[in-house]
């Protein structure tokens, strides 16, 4: 049997919030590669790592491609550092760029680090340490904390996966408003959702396909199938040039950030999990427009949050009462609240305990504490103080999941169209 080795690259923390994108220079490099014959083995990656982590510009996000270990291998790594030297954003303070090149196999600790780096934070120290312990040749520019971001993206295994179809824009019009035919945007996405995803908020009347920052990119789309990106590519029109486009492998979409909690007590804050719990108050809305309730099991509460981007959903999370069984997706941000992204509702609670009410047809008030009812309008009173059980109808269905929209969806956050 033939063993093929391949040289892993990883790439991460190039950009800043006022241009460049990882995505770019990856497909830059995976060009200049080609050029020299070079060529990159399947797609590359996109990973999404941990939502909390402090230094992030944006989605967190770091890219990783593989090519054959031969002969061409130096040059394929002078290639990467040069580009990667000539177009990080190296004036903003938080742009500290990080490569790495790989060429064993990808062992079970290096897949469990790259779970850490969705889970956990991880020091630029702790990142080193552990690259050079596995045998990673390390690039730091700057301070280097996309080491920590390029050995995960390396290093995660993709048990579930989507892909993302990037285009880029022609230079000169970066920081220009993105000329985007919407129309043909929608109906990429009537025609090829739910292959595609994520293309439109309808209800937020929002293109979610389209950047709201400077970098390179003109348009993402996502979908769980390759072949379908070359038709959406086909459909949606622009009115500018399409400088390049490539097809990433990600784990976006995949719910891969969220752990299962047993209980509210396992949780800590800047995790994301899964967890079964019951309603204690009624939702709430605050100044500002965000919406908070609280929920509990055997070992605590916690507070849930519903803030004001997460809009429509707002309303859907309104309908939820004390006793309701739920069981949320999230996670526990900086408020030390749990940001809500979906919840599945287990058990409603379709009870409610009112006064009886008199033969009369008048509802009974409460004589007092413990002396029973009496009715105001015919006078009768009755001796046991039991409130009579109601059935009520709920807007909410046992079963069914409810998602934030389109519009204020984290990347790894898996839709319902996926579940
Ligand atoms: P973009 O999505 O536009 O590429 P970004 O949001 O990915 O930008 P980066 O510029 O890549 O932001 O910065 C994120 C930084 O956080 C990187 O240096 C990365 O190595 C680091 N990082 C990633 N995961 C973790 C983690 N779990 N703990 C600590 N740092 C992390």
């Amino acid at each position: 049997m033939v063993i093929i080795n391949y040289l892993y690259i990883g790439i991460d923390d190039t950009d800043s919030p006022d241009g460049m994108c990882t995505t770019y220079l990856a497909c830059h490099i995976i060009r200049k590669l080609e050029e020299n014959d070079i060529d990159i083995v399947g797609y590359p990656r996109l990973i999404r790592l941990n939502p909390f982590a402090r230094f992030k510009t944006r989605g967190n996000g770091g890219v990783s491609f593989k090519i054959i270990n031969d002969e061409k291998a130096d040059l394929a790594k002078k290639i990467v550092l040069d580009e990667v030297s000539a177009l990080s954003m190296f004036d903003c303070d938080n742009t500290n760029p990080g490569v790495i090149f790989y060429d064993g196999e990808i062992t079970s600790e290096m897949e469990d680090y790259a779970f850490r780096a969705i889970y956990e934070f991880i020091t630029i120290d702790e990142a080193e340490e552990f690259g050079k312990s596995v045998g990673c040749e390390i690039h730091k520019f700057k301070k280097g904390r996309g080491i920590i971001g390029s050995i995960a993206a390396i290093s995660l295994p993709l048990s579930d996966y989507t892909y993302e179809l990037l285009t880029y824009r022609n230079p000169e019009n970066y920081g220009t408003k993105r000329q985007i035919d919407y129309d043909s945007v929608i109906k990429m996405d009537k025609e090829t959702f739910p292959d595609t995803f994520e293309n439109v908020d309808y209800a937020e009347n929002y293109i979610a396909i389209e950047p709201k920052t400077p970098c390179p990119v003109l348009y993402g789309i996502r979908s769980n199938d390759d072949l379908i990106l070359n038709k959406a590519l086909d459909i949606v029109k622009v009115n500018e040039p399409i400088d390049d486009y490539c097809i990433f492998l990600t784990n976006q979409h995949t719910d891969m950030h969220i752990q299962n909690a047993d209980n509210i007590s396992q949780m800590k804050q800047y995790g994301c999990y899964e967890i079964s719990v019951t309603v204690k108050d009624k939702p709430h809305v605050i100044d500002g427009g965000h919406m908070f309730f609280t929920v509990f099991d055997e070992t605590g509460e916690i507070e849930c949050a519903a803030y004001e981007p997460t809009k429509d959903f707002r309303a859907i999370v309104s309908h939820l009462r004390p006793g309701d069984i739920i069981k949320l997706y999230g996670g526990i941000g900086e408020q030390n609240t749990f940001n809500i992204e979906k919840f599945q509702v287990l058990e409603l609670n379709d009870i409610e305990y009112k006064n009886p009410v008199c033969e009369c047809g008048k509802r009974m008030t409460s004589a007092g504490k413990d002396k029973g009812f009496k009715c105001k309008k015919c006078g009768k009173r009755i001796k046991s103080s039991q409130k009579v059980s109601i059935k009520i109808d709920r807007f909410l269905n046992n079963g069914q999941f409810y998602e934030t929209p389109v519009s204020a969806r984290r990347h790894l956050s898996k839709p319902l169209c996926r579940m």
